[in-house]
C-alpha cells in the first residue's frame, strides 16, 4: 500500500505529474483543486462556498477543506493506497491527515516535493493561463497564489522533512522530462515496496 503526497508551488505541473506517478503506481489521485473545481461547476453548496476564495487565490478554509476529504478518504478507492494533489497544504490540514490516518491505522510513505524556480513558475502560469482560462490565472492572483504557498505550505516542508518523508524532485524544464524524472522515482517507490 501506498500513501503518498505530491507537493509543489502553483505551476510546478503537479496536477499533470501527480496523474503519471499515481497511475504507474496504480493508485487513485485526489487532487483537492480538481473536486473544487468540479463542486464550482457543479454549482454545488461547496462550490459556492469555495468559489470566492479560489478566484482570490486565496486557500478555501481548513474547516470546509478538511471535512470534504475525510469524506473522499472514506471511499473504498482509497484502501490500496492514494496520492493527494494538492492536500495538506497548511499545517492544521496537516493535523487532520495525520489523525484520519492514524484512525484507519495507516501511515504516509512519502512527500514528493517538485521544485521549480519561482521566476519559471510566473512565466509557465501565465503561459498555461492563456491556454485554459482558468478563473484564477490573471497575473495579479497567479502572484498571490505564489505567495500564499510560500507562507502557508512551504513551511509544511520542514515538518515532512523532519520526520524524514521528504524526496525533492527536479521539477524544471519540459514537462516530459519531469515525467521521466517521476517515473524513475515511481520505480524506486514500487522496489520499496517490495
Ligand atoms: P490547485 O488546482 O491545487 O492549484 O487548487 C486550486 C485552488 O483550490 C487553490 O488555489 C485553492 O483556492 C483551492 N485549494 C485546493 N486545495 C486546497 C487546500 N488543500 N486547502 C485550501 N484550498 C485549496
Amino acid at each position: 500500500m501506498t500513501i503518498l503526497i505530491l507537493m509543489g508551488p502553483p505551476g510546478s505541473g503537479k496536477g499533470t505529474q501527480a496523474k503519471v506517478l499515481a497511475g504507474r503506481l496504480g493508485v487513485p489521485t485526489i487532487s483537492t483543486g480538481d473536486i473544487f473545481r468540479a463542486s464550482v461547476a457543479g454549482g454545488t453548496e461547496l462550490g459556492r462556498k469555495a468559489q470566492q476564495y479560489i478566484d482570490a487565490g486565496e486557500y478555501v478554509p481548513d474547516e470546509l477543506t478538511n471535512a470534504m476529504v475525510r469524506e473522499r478518504l472514506a471511499e473504498d478507492d482509497t484502501r490500496s493506497g492514494f496520492l493527494l494533489d494538492g492536500y495538506p497544504r497548511t499545517l492544521d490540514q496537516v493535523a487532520v491527515l495525520d489523525e484520519l490516518l492514524a484512525a484507519q491505522d495507516r501511515r504516509l510513505d512519502a512527500v514528493v516535493e517538485l521544485e521549480v524556480d519561482p521566476e519559471e513558475l510566473v512565466q509557465r502560469l501565465l503561459r498555461r493561463a492563456e491556454l485554459e482560462h482558468r478563473s484564477d490565472d490573471t497575473e495579479e492572483i497567479i502572484r498571490r497564489r505564489l505567495q500564499v504557498y510560500t507562507e502557508q505550505t512551504l513551511p509544511l516542508i520542514e515538518v515532512y522533512a523532519e520526520r524524514g518523508l521528504v524526496i525533492p524532485v527536479d521539477g524544471a524544464g519540459e514537462m516530459h522530462d519531469v515525467s521521466q524524472r517521476i517515473l524513475q522515482l515511481a520505480e524506486s517507490l514500487l522496489h520499496r515496496d517490495r
